[in-house]
């Protein structure tokens, strides 16, 4: 990806910079040559040339480029799983993510960690985002997901004669497992994602408290994948899923919604970081009706989000490491409605604006392993930027709306907002 060249002050703005320390007021951050080379109160800035680029803050927030830590390119905005597979073909698919990315860019995602795709399309997106082919996030590319047979994903009743290929590699043992990660390292993802727990979507066979898959499946996986250098994460509802993972050597947690103090200590131990994706399931009980879920549904998504919920306030309080995002992309929960996310942890689940902030911008990073380029706004790290109007601090659901940037900037480069034009 091009970044700018040449220097760019932002000033007359408060900053947020990422880490979880105090907003400065009135700050300045200067970009050269697309990274960042000062970020602090204006009063320390050394004295720039004159004539460079300035972009006033007009008095509104400076903070890093948003990083959705499960996103999912290629769903498009479904009301049923089963839409997921086989509604459309690959070529349509490709080109709704391509829209997809460059909606999630124009919302603040400078990057995104892919939880999941059809088909092999992250890999492809991913490459022409690199190359400026098209705007988008930096991605953290997945691929084809695995599940055990009969589990959350194996969907289509055998008589159809359906297969899954396009989203899931369905296995029965250790064996198929690894054979489906070997598919995955030639098709050049980075995360695997796997299905360890059934889902409250699938309340008769596969609800959320179900194991999709065994330990010997999930240890292969891990197995297979860390030996090419590969990563592995895994939708973890279910207590004994979660600590399944966790014990197979998983290096990410997707949800680790039922999450007693064994799992606790087996995910600070190694510091695995964890997406709660939790906002759907709010979103799920509130609009679930209008879309067709049942009740069974519905409530069963309130469980796990009270779960999920205390999970999250257990793992910030013990030091853990998070991002924010997940699982965009359904009828409502669509593209471009991102940032809810940030507006429901602080309403919802109780954390602060900063620790939300934080989680959603350098524990993305972190989570991508991206955390030493991107993720804050620091000298030396990319500079991957967001100009808003109004103070975040005090009403993060500023960021809800994308009228509200200014500007998008990914290396130095205005991507989106008011002053893109
Ligand atoms: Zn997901």
């Amino acid at each position: 990806m091009k970044t700018q060249s040449g220097t760019t002050l932002i000033r007359n703005g408060t900053l947020i910079d990422g880490t979880g320390a105090l907003p400065v007021p009135d700050a300045a951050v200067l970009v050269t040559d697309g990274i960042i080379a000062y970020a602090g109160a204006s009063s320390g800035l050394p004295e720039p040339n004159p004539g460079i680029n300035t972009i006033d803050a007009g008095g509104g927030t400076i903070l890093p480029g948003l990083v959705e830590a499960h996103i999912h390119l290629t769903y498009f905005n479904v009301t049923e799983l089963q839409d997921l597979d086989i509604k459309y073909p690959v070529e349509y698919v490709t080109l709704q993510s391509a829209v997809n990315a460059k909606t999630a860019l124009e919302c603040g995602y400078t990057a995104a960690r892919s939880g999941g795709c059809l088909h092999n399309i992250d890999v492809w997106m991913k490459k022409a985002i690199e190359e400026d082919m098209i705007p988008g996030p930096r991605l953290s590319a997945s691929g084809r997901e695995i599940c055990g047979a009969g589990g959350l994903m194996d969907w289509n009743p055998d008589y159809r004669k359906i297969g899954m290929e396009g989203i899931v590699f369905i296995v029965n043992g250790p064996e198929e497992a690894r054979r489906a990660v070997r598919k995955l390292v030639k098709d050049g993802i980075e995360w695997v994602k796997t299905y360890p727990t059934g889902d409250a979507a699938s309340p008769d066979i596969n609800d959320h408290h179900t194991l999709c898959m065994t330990y010997e499946e999930m240890h292969a996986v891990v197995a297979t994948a860390h030996n090419h250098g590969l990563k592995v994460t895994g939708h973890c509802r279910a207590t004994e899923g979660i600590r399944n993972a966790l014990r197979a050597g998983y290096d990410a947690i997707e949800h680790g919604t039922f999450m007693d103090d064994e799992c606790l200590e087996l995910l600070l131990k190694r510091n695995v970081p964890m997406c709660p994706g939790l906002g759907f399931e709010k979103f799920s009980v509130d609009r679930g009706k209008e879309f067709g879920l049942s009740q069974q549904v519905i409530d069963g998504h309130q469980e796990t989000l009270e779960a999920g919920a205390e999970s999250c306030r257990r793992v910030l309080a013990a030091g853990g490491t998070m991002g924010l995002g997940g699982d965009y992309g359904f009828g409502w929960t669509p593209h471009g409605t991102y940032a809810q996310e940030l507006t429901f942890f602080v309403d919802y689940v109780g954390f602060s604006v900063l620790d939300t902030i934080r989680c959603a911008t350098l524990g993305g990073a972190k989570m991508m392993g991206r955390e030493k380029e991107i993720g804050s706004v620091e000298q030396g790290k990319l500079g991957d930027l967001l100009v808003v109007r109004g103070e975040v601090m005090n009403d993060i659901s500023l960021l809800e709306d994308r009228r509200n940037f200014l500007a998008v900037m990914q290396g130095g480069v205005i991507k989106a907002g008011h002053l893109a034009a």
